[in-house]
Parts: C-alpha cells; sequence; structure tokens
C-alpha cells in the first residue's frame, strides 16, 4: 500500500485461512486490513466460504467480534454451508457496494444458477435448522474430537501442531511450533499425514485426503461415530510417528 495504495482497487483475504490447514490469522491482523483498505479507499473483502456459517452463526467473523475486535469488511463471500449441500454461493455488504450491482447499479452480474431456487431453499431451511443447540453441540463435539487426537498423538510420540478456528481445527504433523503461514504450512510432514490417513481408513474414519485441507465436524458425527475414530486413532498415531522416526 505505501508503494501502489492508489492503485489498489480491492483486497480479498479469507477471513481464516483453512486451505492450507487452520492458520488463523494473529489478533488485529484482519483489522489492520481493514484500516489500511480504509486509509486508502481500496474496499476490504472477506471470504467466508468455508467459515461462513460453520465457526459460527457469523463465522470466523463473528468469532473476531467475540474476541473484541470490532470491525466490518465492505463485502462477505459465502459458499458451502449457506447453500445446505446445494450448489450456492451468496456475496452481501454495505448497501453502497451492494447497490452498484445489475439490477439496481450499473455492475452486471448473472448467472445460469444464480438464485437457483432448490439450492436457495435448501440454504435457508439449513440455517433455519442450525440453531445455537447445532453450533454448541458442534463446538463441544470438536473440542472432544481435538482432545482424542491429541491424546492419541502425545501416547505415540508423535510431534506435531494443531490448530482451530472454533470448531474448524486441522492438524500439521512433524511440526512443534506455531504456523502461520504457507511456508510453515509446508514444512509438515506429508508422508506421516499420508500413513495416518491410510490407518484412519482402514478402521472406517474417511479424513479430509490432504493435510492441507481442514477438519470439519457436522451435527451428524454423533457419539457412536466418535467411538469409530477413538478406536482406530492409536494405530493411526503409531504409523503416523513410524514415518516421522523413519
Ligand atoms: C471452497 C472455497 C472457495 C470456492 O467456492 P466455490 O463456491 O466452490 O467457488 C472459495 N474460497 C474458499 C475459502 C473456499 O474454501
Amino acid at each position: 500500500f505505501s508503494e501502489r495504495g492508489d492503485q489498489i482497487a480491492a483486497v480479498i483475504v479469507e477471513s481464516c485461512p483453512a486451505n492450507m490447514g487452520v492458520v488463523p490469522p494473529e489478533p488485529g491482523f484482519n483489522a489492520a486490513i481493514r484500516r489500511l483498505t480504509t486509509e486508502h479507499g481500496a474496499l476490504m473483502i472477506t471470504d467466508e466460504v468455508l467459515t461462513g456459517f460453520r465457526c459460527s452463526p457469523s463465522g470466523f467473523w463473528g468469532l473476531q467480534q467475540q474476541a473484541g475486535e470490532d470491525f466490518a469488511p465492505d463485502i462477505f463471500t459465502f459458499g458451502k454451508v449457506i447453500g445446505g449441500g446445494m450448489p450456492l454461493a451468496a456475496l452481501g455488504g454495505r448497501a453502497e457496494v451492494m447497490d452498484l450491482l445489475a439490477p439496481t447499479g450499473p455492475v452486471y452480474q448473472a448467472g445460469t444458477l444464480s438464485g437457483n431456487p432448490l439450492a436457495t431453499v435448501a440454504g435457508v431451511k439449513t440455517l433455519q435448522l442450525a440453531d445455537a443447540g447445532v453450533y454448541q453441540r458442534l463446538d463441544a463435539r470438536s473440542e472432544k474430537w481435538r482432545s482424542e487426537l491429541v491424546s492419541a498423538l502425545d501416547a505415540a510420540g508423535v510431534t506435531y501442531r494443531l490448530q482451530n478456528a472454533g470448531n474448524l481445527f486441522s492438524v500439521f504433523l512433524g511440526v512443534d511450533s506455531p504456523v502461520r503461514n504457507y511456508d510453515n504450512a509446508k514444512s509438515q510432514n506429508a508422508e506421516a499425514y499420508t500413513a495416518f490417513f491410510h490407518a484412519m481408513l482402514d478402521a472406517g474414519v474417511n479424513l479430509p485426503p490432504s493435510c492441507f485441507e481442514a477438519w470439519f465436524l457436522s451435527d451428524a458425527h454423533d457419539d457412536e461415530a466418535f467411538e469409530v475414530f477413538r478406536a482406530a486413532l492409536p494405530r493411526a498415531a503409531q504409523a503416523a510417528a513410524q514415518v516421522i522416526s523413519a
């Protein structure tokens, strides 16, 4: 911004990066982007496609608000949860910016499936069903699943870093310091994760297939599912430990 501030139209950020594993921004990071963009007349676009309606009813932004970081981007983008399993995406923001979109404003926006009735109905219904109880259960479950994961990795002597954004989490194997950026994320032991993944799969647990993917729990992950997960962990943790020590 100090070099090209007047040429920058917008800054787009994942509210909480979660496509390289879960890498929550440092406190104040997003608020600083807000300050800079405001200062230079650029828009701030916050991508909550993955975190929206998942980390909290108001996404990762909501968690930041709860932590006392009071700022708002100009535009939010959504996908995934908002469609209730159907293909749907959405954006929203300040009226002044949204009013630039057609039919109110001059910026044309359209797509074959824009506002698709089936997807919007599924999305609305999902958001209606996602009441406070769902989020409480998800948060509590995530904590329980994470602590079981931690116990198994500790017992097998695996070094790891577990990071979360509310109920969203991921584990970096073979890393023992905070993962703050993509370089840190790439320093994890991907082969250890492959061994871990396959041991879990053999025991009936289908984890994210990549160590750069976040782990998602849903309201369907009940006690029975947890028992399958818990029972599968020790062998998988040992498989990871073997790769790391090899
Ligand atoms: C999945 C994802 C997208 C892509 O969303 P589409 O609706 O599939 O285009 C964009 N941003 C983030 C952070 C995502 O996780």
